[in-house]
């Protein structure tokens, strides 16, 4: 218990961040070294991730937006491109 609690202590000083890419604009951000699991900034969290979860889980949000990419290249997107490319790419995979 007291190995933990000293293995803890370095992350309370708060100034240990970890650089992560936005998987959307492909900024790099700062998180907590706990939020490593995030995979977008702010602003595209709320302007994405937000409106996404409404209809996706976190999985198929990033499965998703992988796939986009893969297809769009570094191109810029909205909100709008996404979910029409949502709807051919599970359109074609329920088509099975
Ligand atoms: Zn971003």
């Amino acid at each position: 218990m007291a190995l933990y609690e000293q293995k803890l202590k370095p992350l309370n000083g708060n100034s240990k961040t970890v650089e992560v890419e936005c998987l959307f604009c492909g900024e790099a951000f700062k998180v907590d070294p706990k939020e490593t699991w995030r995979y977008a900034c702010t602003d595209c969290f709320k302007k994405f991730v937000v409106p996404l979860r409404q209809l996706y889980d976190q999985k198929t949000i990033r499965t998703l937006i992988s796939a986009f990419k893969e297809d769009h290249g570094g191109e810029l997107f909205e909100l709008e491109d996404v979910f029409k490319f949502a709807k051919e790419y599970f359109n074609n995979k329920t088509d099975d």
